[in-house]
């Protein structure tokens, strides 16, 4: 894995515990994670063992997954999912694939597997010239989302009214990270408006 978030309101609905993967051949042109794309570099965990740490986080709803891209490692984050699902967790899944090729033959290996353990996918590659400021969570219009079951399906009429969100955090060793989708203009303003206060 690339990184995780044990607690997050900016990436799906309600309090999600939330993974990047290390990978991504995709490689949008403006992908705000390039540093992700490589296959090395991320750290290697067993999906149980990540499945123990999110079920240790008390409060959340679900957990989200993204990239980096998912589904190039299918099979073992199909099994983490399932995992956290079986204890009442939601799953969120971000892939730059669309739907069309996360289903069609030829699919990554143990897409089907990873659909299966998704309740809300969301398919496409990041196109940087069609920015989306409607929706939360995505970031641009092509993206679409996919309730695969009903236990999000009542995000599906509240979309275009949720926020979407940011969160910057700031360690103790002054590093600072963000997560959630802003547009590169509105983050600058953010963080420049941000660190004057400070
Ligand atoms: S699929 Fe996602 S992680 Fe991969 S390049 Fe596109 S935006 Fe970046």
């Amino acid at each position: 894995m690339g990184a995780v978030v044990d607690d997050t309101v900016a990436e799906g609905p309600g309090r999600r515990f939330a993974v990047w993967v290390q990978g991504c051949s995709i490689r949008c042109p403006g992908c705000f994670n390039p540093h992700l794309w490589g296959p090395h570099g991320g750290t290697d965990i067993d999906a149980g063992e990540l499945a123990a740490r999110a079920l240790a986080v008390p409060g959340i709803d679900g957990v989200t997954l993204l990239g980096g891209e998912p589904f190039e490692q299918a099979r073992p984050l199909a099994r983490f999912a399932s995992l956290v699902a079986a204890q009442g967790l939601s799953v969120m899944t971000f892939s730059g694939f669309t739907y069309r090729e996360l289903t069609a033959a030829g699919a990554p290996d143990g897409a089907a597997e990873l659909l299966c353990a998704t309740d809300l996918l969301v398919s496409g590659p990041y196109l940087a010239d069609r920015p989306d400021i409607g929706r939360p969570w995505v970031g641009s219009t092509n993206q679409e989302f996919h309730f695969l079951t009903d236990r999000l399906r009542h995000v599906e009429a509240e979309l275009t009214a949720l926020p979407d969100r940011i969160e910057v955090r700031v360690a103790a060793s002054g590093e600072v990270t963000v997560n959630g989708w802003a547009a590169t203009d509105q983050l600058d303003a953010l963080l420049a408006d941000d660190f004057r206060r400070s």
